[in-house]
């Protein structure tokens, strides 16, 4: 499958060592039983928003590389597969899109190779309004992270905040813009697509799946 990485660096080849090892796991299970798994887990998903962070998901896409590493992902087998998630054109896997904060530039992610999946320009009307809207608001709120010295002082200059409230504002703002979207704009993508992933955390504020969470979601203790 496709990706953007320099192969020729240690890095790389030490990553491919690192995924193989966890491909091993499924050495014993026929090509047969492999498909299977990928069509149970196509199944599973099919009409659902899965978090970014969901372990279903790591899973999946492991499944997805070993049947690709077997060449398992021919137009022949894709026909058993639910209809809903054609063959990607990117990287011939089945097509499950990720949104993440920066959709207004590169539309849905394809979960399995980064590439592009859908183009902002291929949303509904409606759809890539309200995602040009929240990515670029989120654009805004995290370039904080982003600034160097001048940019920091020249905020802090016009804001007459110290830098540290300003980043805790931004915090906010982006926890705040992460829960719009899994409420009200995941749900827009259901309507449009079989399937969608969305990106329910943010390393660079250390915002975790957990801090994303709906109030109306009942709590079960063990
Ligand atoms: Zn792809």
């Amino acid at each position: 499958m496709g990706c953007c990485c320099n192969r020729n660096t240690e890095e790389y080849k030490q990553r491919v060592r690192w995924m193989s090892e966890y491909h091993a796991v499924f050495d014993h299970l026929s090509n047969e039983k492999l498909l299977e798994h990928e069509i149970d887990l196509l199944n599973i998903f099919k009409g659902q928003s899965v978090r970014l962070s969901h372990p279903m998901i790591k899973y999946f896409q492991m499944v997805t590389a070993v049947c690709a590493d077997r060449d398992l992902l021919t137009p022949q087998n894709a026909q058993k597969f639910p209809k809903e998630f054609p063959l990607a054109a990117c990287c011939g896997a089945p097509s499950i899109g990720i949104l993440t904060p920066f959709v207004h530039k590169a539309g849905l992610i394809c979960l399995h190779c980064q590439e592009t999946l859908v183009p902002l320009e291929d949303f509904p009307q409606w759809l890539r309004e309200v995602c040009e809207s929240w990515g670029s608001n989120y654009e805004k709120w995290s370039s904080v992270v982003r600034w160097n010295q001048e940019q920091q002082a020249r905020a802090e200059k016009m804001s007459g905040k110290p830098i540290g409230a300003l980043y805790e504002d931004s915090y906010f703002q982006c926890k705040d813009l992460l829960k719009k979207e899994a409420a009200e704009i995941v749900p827009g993508f259901l309507e449009h697509y079989p399937s969608v992933v969305w990106q329910d955390f943010d390393p660079a504020f250390n915002i975790r799946p957990e801090d994303i969470v709906s109030e109306e979601t009942p709590v079960h203790l063990f």
